[in-house]
């Protein structure tokens, strides 16, 4: 998911269930999604061990939070290092897969007491969207924690909350003794926010994927604004879609039909009518938003940038609209 948004992220804010696990992810596993997260996430007590036991929690979570994993230049080489040094203290197999050169995809692999069970496989992209620092109260991978424990850093819920809670849930059932009949995957993929094509789709269709035999697979879904896990089903399919338009090239004066800029408007603004019809079923409590068509522009590209502020006197030949439309499948 994407967004530029500041709210810091509490040790609270980090539940991820959503009608729409795939929101993101083009290429998305395309199995039961189905969530019990709640079972994973185990309650903890007051008792001072467990406390100290949560500074040290959290204390891991800024460290991967630190880590600059954004697109377009993500340090997957660091990322991939506190993965395997946390499989390590976890005493996890581990893998490093490389579909695609210095695109790792980190798995890891509690093996259960009955192999021939389909495994559960723990889905998380170690990738985030950029930042506009300016912007920021505290440095996006600064991991800042005030005093109300809130943390501030990009990804903190787009998903390396979700990862390392993974984590986290892992260490405590080891811990507890316990022991998985299934077989537990978690995979840590790359590239996520910008399609998958090198990440999850070369995963999700490879040999060793089918090989893992997985009968579940736990992804992202929303942050919960409050202690609740809100639980759904569904799956949806993301499109990226550019639209590029033509026309005559004139003076910035000149009246004339099938400029580039008109033509692309006559898109944007049918998509627009579309897109409001779909909200205002969901506003008007028709629809849930996971039942929806939903799209959304995410760029505009035309023109000539003038270098002194001004708009240069032109009307381009070309312009560019790019889109997000998710849809509901069966
Ligand atoms: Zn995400």
């Amino acid at each position: 998911m994407s967004g530029d948004n500041n709210s810091p992220s509490g040790r609270n804010h980090c539940a991820y269930f959503h009608p729409n696990p795939s929101m993101a992810k083009p290429f998305s596993f395309n199995l039961l999604p189905l969530f019990f997260h709640c079972s994973l996430l185990l309650p903890s007590s007051a008792t001072s061990p467990i406390q100290d036991d949560e500074s040290h929690i959290i204390s891991r979570f800024q460290q991967y939070l630190q880590i600059n994993t954004s697109q377009p230049s993500p340090d997957y080489q660091k990322s991939t290092q506190f993965l395997l040094s946390q499989s390590l203290s976890l005493s996890l197999e581990s893998q490093v897969l490389e579909f695609v050169e210095r695109k790792p995809l980190v798995l890891l692999k509690w093996p259960g007491s009955d192999p021939s069970l389909p495994s559960i496989l723990l889905n998380s992209h170690t990738d985030v969207v950029p930042s506009e620092h300016s912007k920021w109260t505290h440095p996006p991978f600064g991991s800042h924690i005030d005093e109300k424990g809130n943390i501030f850093a990009r990804g903190s819920q787009d998903m390396k909350c979700v990862g390392m809670q993974y984590l986290e849930a892992v260490r405590k059932l080891k811990v507890s003794g316990f022991r998985p009949k299934r077989s537990l995957y978690m995979s840590f993929v790359p590239d996520e926010e910008i399609g998958g094509v090198h990440g999850a789709r070369k995963f999700a269709s490879s040999d060793f994927f089918k090989n893992m035999n997985v009968g579940i697979v736990l992804d992202e879904g929303l942050a919960s604004p409050n202690e609740n896990y809100r639980l759904f089903y569904g799956e949806r399919t993301p499109w990226m879609i550019v639209i590029k338009s033509t026309g005559a090239p004139g003076h910035g004066a000149k009246l004339y039909d099938n400029s580039a800029m008109e033509n692309l408007f006559l898109s944007i603004e049918s998509i627009g009518r579309f897109r409001a019809s779909q909200f205002d079923l969901v506003k008007s409590g028709l629809k849930a938003e996971g039942e929806v068509i939903s799209v959304n522009m995410a760029f505009l590209k035309a023109g000539t940038p003038s270098p002194t502020g001004f708009v240069m006197n032109l009307q381009p030949s070309e312009a560019e609209a790019g889109f997000i439309p998710n849809t509901t499948n069966g």
